[in-house]
């Protein structure tokens, strides 16, 4: 599976839902034996801990497809970092898609003036950037924040894993930034 046919396999699945015309692949017990030995998942997702953003459901997709990391504004702190590094070295993964999403709370919380400390300060600090960046821009304050959100985040992946950049220089993984829009269960490519 190359990163052309990883990336139509979510995008068909991403249809299905929109259309909710869904065909629940790889939810069955044989899948469920089949795949007991080992994984080979065909890509790797990192999203929002968002209640509303399963990237399973979302891309139409069952047990052992997806390799997903999830954390609150899908940011990419060191363990979310390793835990796609994993998914490059030992199941390489082709592609791996940073998905924002619209109305996402801790996009919201990082425009507020309020400053937060401890752990969620951290995920605040990490968002910072993109708040920063979306300032320039005309429209949606929220929605354009999420978007540089995810760029930033695609940035980081190919800049501060050497496992990744490595990947994307020779060609064997490709990072995608994409946003899902509550609206119509739209999956949009961003970056
Ligand atoms: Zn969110």
């Amino acid at each position: 599976m190359n990163a052309e046919n990883a990336l139509d396999k979510l995008m068909d699945g991403n249809k299905r839902f929109i259309s909710g015309d869904l065909k629940h692949p790889n939810h069955d017990p044989k899948r469920r034996n089949d795949i007991k030995g080992g994984q080979e998942p065909f890509a790797a997702v990192l999203t929002c801990s968002d209640s509303r953003t399963p990237p399973e459901i979302i891309f139409d997709r069952g047990l052992g497809d997806l390799f997903i990391v999830r954390t609150a504004g899908n940011i990419a702190d060191e363990v979310a970092l390793g835990s796609l590094e994993l998914a490059v070295a030992e199941f390489s993964v082709p592609i791996i898609m940073v998905l924002g999403h619209q109305n996402c709370g801790a996009i919201k919380l990082a425009l507020e003036e309020t400053e937060r400390e401890g752990n969620i300060g951290k995920i605040m600090e990490l968002i910072k950037f993109a708040v920063d960046m979306a300032k320039e821009l005309p429209g949606n304050i929220q929605d354009n924040t999420a978007k540089e959100n995810v760029k930033n985040v695609v940035n980081i992946l190919k800049e501060s894993s050497e496992i990744i950049s490595t990947g994307v220089k020779d060609e064997s993984v490709k990072i995608i930034g994409a946003y899902y829009w509550f609206d119509d269960g739209r999956v949009e490519i961003i970056d």
